[in-house]
């Protein structure tokens, strides 16, 4: 049964924002094109937007650059104002966002509803963080003179974010960004542009004035973000997406040396050790798995539990995954909504078939589910091959593969045996064990007997394939600040 009703989807489309923001002015596209937006979960079309043209992203440029002067000069507390007074507008309108981006993006409305309030958090913390910007006063060493450090806006930024989280995301950036005073052209992922057309108008409504933040949608990402690289207003690109993307874009960014931030692919190992509290570990096992359908950059993608409590740990996995209720976000008790879209539903059937093929044993799930949207079964996979392709590649679904270990050394040669270094979840209760092992893992965060790291807070980020640069906590204003070194001679 549906807990919202047709005529409120339809309410929130209908009065949702679908064109280009430029310079504070909602506008079609150049060409008059429009791009549709589809429903995962019924694979029918919710509405179409402005398909925005290379030339609209200039104009989008034009229009940050001629903000850039004036923001850079705004009193970090007004800067701060409209932040909070942004966090308390998307708390305010948390049931409409969130049916929002249920309806284009497919997750459960009680996970979208969670992704409103985790996106205003940043919004929140940085508004805080606007008026802590400082710098440094210090002696020479040699005693001669004085030296000065100060911190300055980085100038225009592009900010490119994905689908999974359609909000939170873009807020990890437009947060930082607008507290540093610095003016952006946001490109929001072209599934998913409404919830960032939602949040433009509220952070205008709060007071930001136009220019700050212009957003540019497309079916054409390539082709409307490449001019705004050779253009040398471009100071800054802080990019959220598939690492083969993010190394396309690093390439483009090299041309100028822009500033880049590339919150990048995972492939989290989740470590079970025997003297592990295996009730929490089931429990967190389920957070770090299916939160957000399993389409998460920090989704636990494989399971390594020691071969003594393995079996055990699997058969409470699969217990518990088999009862979880997929359907269309909106409907009352869902847990598991639709993928993203057919390819990417096709590409966790194909990682599942290749498993398989390999031996994998299916203790739950292991198919499609309904004629119509892209749903996917919660899938528990034992008996995992070494060369499985789902312990290499990043699996964005809801499919656990349990794989064993012999000891602890084992243990981490598994989980670090990948290019990627996002994040990784140990569960034991020995305090020397949790610790030899966080120092061993190449990760960026640990979850130490936790399924869940993010947090407005605290800086998120990885190492290795999985990009640099930090989101969140104090690092995170960093990103778009640049120092200035003055040396005085007094
Ligand atoms: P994606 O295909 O890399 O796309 C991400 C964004 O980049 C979208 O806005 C996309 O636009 C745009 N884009 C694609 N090609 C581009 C190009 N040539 N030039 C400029 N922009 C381009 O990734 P996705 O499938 O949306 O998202 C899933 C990926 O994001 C996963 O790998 C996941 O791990 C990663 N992710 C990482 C984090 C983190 O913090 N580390 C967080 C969330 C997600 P279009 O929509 O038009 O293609």
């Amino acid at each position: 049964m549906a807990i919202v009703t047709a005529a409120d989807e339809k309410r929130v489309i209908d009065t949702a924002p679908k064109q280009l923001f430029i310079g504070g002015q909602w506008r079609e596209s150049s060409s008059g094109a429009t791009l549709d937006i589809e429903d995962p979960s019924t694979e029918d079309s919710l509405c179409s937007v402005a398909d925005g043209t290379p030339a609209d992203a200039v104009a989008a440029l034009d229009a940050a650059c001629d903000a850039a002067e004036d923001w850079a000069a705004t009193p970090p507390r007004d800067r701060s104002e409209i932040l909070r007074r942004s966090f308390e507008l998307m708390n305010e309108r948390a049931d409409d966002l969130a049916l929002l981006m249920t309806l284009e993006m497919g997750k459960p409305l009680s996970e979208s509803r969670a992704e409103i309030v985790y996106a205003a958090e940043f919004i929140r913390w940085f508004s805080e963080q606007a008026v802590r910007i400082d710098g440094r006063f210090s002696m020479n060493p040699n005693g001669s003179g004085r030296l000065l450090t100060m911190k300055q806006p980085i100038g225009p930024c592009l900010l490119i974010t994905p689908w999974n989280f359609p909000t939170a995301m873009g807020t990890r950036k437009i947060g930082p960004a607008v507290a540093a005073g610095c003016t952006m052209v946001v490109k929001p992922a072209q599934q998913t542009p409404l919830s960032m057309f939602a949040l433009a108008q509220i952070m205008t409504e709060a007071g930001l004035p136009g220019g700050v933040l212009n957003v540019i949608t497309s079916r054409k990402a390539g082709a409307v973000t490449e001019p705004l690289f050779d253009d040398p207003r471009l100071r800054k690109m802080s990019f959220t997406g598939s690492t083969p993307i993010g190394k396309k874009l690093m390439e483009q960014a090299s041309k100028r040396l822009i500033k880049c931030s590339m919150e990048l692919g995972g492939n989290a190992p989740f470590l079970v050790f025997d003297d592990a509290d295996l009730d929490a570990a089931v429990e967190q096992a389920v957070i770090a798995k299916m939160r957000n359908i399993g389409e998460s950059c920090v989704a636990a993608n494989r399971f390594h539990v020691h071969e003594s409590v393995a079996d055990e740990f699997a058969a409470r996995l699969t217990a518990k995954l088999t009862e979880m209720p997929v359907g269309r976000g909106t409907d009352d008790g869902v847990q598991v909504g639709p993928l993203i879209d057919g390819s990417q539903r096709d590409k966790v059937a194909g990682l599942v078939e290749d498993a398989v093929g390999k031996g994998a044993k299916v203790m739950t799930g292991g198919d499609r589910v309904g004629d119509k949207g892209y749903f996917y079964a919660p899938t528990v996979l034992s008996d995992i091959s070494p060369d499985a392709e789902l312990l290499r590649e990043e699996i964005f679904g809801p499919v656990a593969p349990v794989a064993t270990f012999a000891d602890e050394a084992d243990a981490i040669a598994a989980a670090n045996s990948t290019e990627f270094g996002l994040v990784a979840y140990v569960f034991t209760r020995d305090i020397k064990r949790a610790f030899r092992v966080t120092e061993a893992l190449d990760v960026g965060m640990l979850g130490l007997n936790r399924g869940l790291v993010s947090n407005a807070a605290a800086p998120f980020g990885g190492v290795k394939e999985s990009g640099f640069g930090r989101e969140g906590g104090p690092e995170g204003i960093e990103e778009y600040l640049s120092t200035k070194y003055v040396a005085l001679d007094l």
